[in-house]
């Protein structure tokens, strides 16, 4: 990818994936008369490429890929499935099963792709390429599970990227997931061995539907066999913010990587922990984002000899996703772009909320109104 601070990797096919308008509410209730666009929209990608275009310019390099080959999907999903998605998108999409889940004609074609982007990052880091690569998947794949789509997710892009790497000769591989849901795809695919390790960070959602989604993603769930101990759910609360992500780098993923000492870290990096997000219920802005890319970049140099993907998951809020997005950028690449225009740091920033700002604008009112409304000052 020559000498560029950032290697970008993408497809625009993955731009044409469009599940089904009008069945997805949110909340799903008869109490509204609206339905709201469904969450997984291509605005989400096109508006990461945008910014990260705007910003990093010729200092990031995007290159096309390839789609994922089927032997590649196939070492991770069952090829009845795969031959059942390829059918499900030949024959125009719909959502699958009564799920939330769906697609269009694109959908098998732009989760290959997706997968593909996640293959091409994983080269560049076992090559040991220059610059830090970021595979810009949609849809995204931490859901999805060896024989089944869930979760807005059809072929699982990291397990794909994992197996690639064992494929190529690393024993062991770490995939570090901090979307704000639980990578029960990811974990299910790997639930029985020792290769790899799932940490996964995410809200306490719990099992969304017994069925097509089994996996809680509590603490208990451990992994079993050969993979008992390997995998390390960590659900978190509702407000975990940027002290709260760092906290559980420093205290809890950084340890338990290193302790494993793997060969490549794939991040599986959905930034709808933002604190606008739609399908999320925590606040970390950009500069925690920030934080998350440069202790990303600082694990996998202290334990992996620098061999890290950066890997797109969710984040459904399509403006903050990108700034988001920037931010974990901007932290693997240990660059800052100053964006005045568009707020100190994140527009989109939770404001924590404080009394006496507003007791002095009571005060200030309270003293000008007085005039036509003396009650406002104990007068008459
Ligand atoms: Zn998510």
């Amino acid at each position: 990818m020559g000498d560029h601070d950032l290697a970008v990797y993408w497809h625009p096919r993955t731009f044409d994936h469009e599940p089904p308008d009008g069945a997805f509410k949110l909340p799903s209730t008869p109490l509204l008369a609206v339905d709201e666009p469904h969450p997984d929209q291509p605005a989400r990608a096109r508006n990461v490429k945008r910014i990260l275009e705007e910003t990093f310019g010729t200092d990031a390099a995007f290159e096309t890929v390839e789609a994922a080959p089927r032997a590649a999907i196939e070492r991770v999903h069952d090829p009845d499935y795969v031959s059942w998605l390829e059918g499900f998108a030949a024959a125009g999409g719909g959502y699958v099963d009564g799920t939330t889940t769906g697609g269009n004609e694109a959908t098998f074609d732009a989760a290959r792709y997706a997968a593909g982007t996640a293959l091409a990052a994983t080269d560049h880091a076992l090559e040991g390429d220059r610059g830090v690569p970021y595979a810009l998947a949609r849809p995204s794949g931490h859901h999805a599970q060896s024989d089944r789509a869930d979760g807005f997710c059809f072929l699982n892009s990291a397990a794909i990227a994992a197996a690639a790497a064992l494929a190529s000769g690393c024993d062991r591989v770490a995939i570090v997931d901090w979307d704000v849901h639980h990578g029960n795809g990811t974990q299910e695919i790997f639930y029985d061995r020792e290769d790899v390790l799932l940490v996964s960070l995410h809200n306490d959602h719990g099992a969304w539907e017994p069925t097509y989604h089994p996996q809680t993603g509590g603490v208990e769930e451990v992994g079993v066999g050969d993979g008992e101990g390997y995998t390390v759910n960590v659900p978190v609360p509702p407000g975990t913010g940027d002290r709260g992500y760092e906290r559980l780098f420093e205290a809890l993923v950084e340890p338990v990587v290193e302790a494993y000492d793997p060969d490549l870290i794939v991040y599986s990096a959905g930034q709808d922990a933002g604190p606008s997000d739609p399908l999320g219920r925590n606040v970390v802005t950009r500069a925690g984002f920030r934080t998350l890319g440069e202790r990303a970049r600082g694990l996998a140099e202290t334990t992996a000899g620098g061999r890290y993907v950066l890997l797109q998951e969710g984040g459904y809020q399509v403006s903050h996703l990108a700034f988001a997005t920037l931010g974990v950028l901007e932290g693997a690449t240990g660059r800052t772009f100053d964006l005045p225009e568009y707020g100190e740091d994140d527009p989109f920033a939770w404001l924590d909320e404080e009394v006496e700002p507003l007791e002095r604008a009571l005060e200030t009112a309270r003293e000008h109104h007085a005039a036509h409304w003396p009650t406002l000052t104990g007068g008459d």
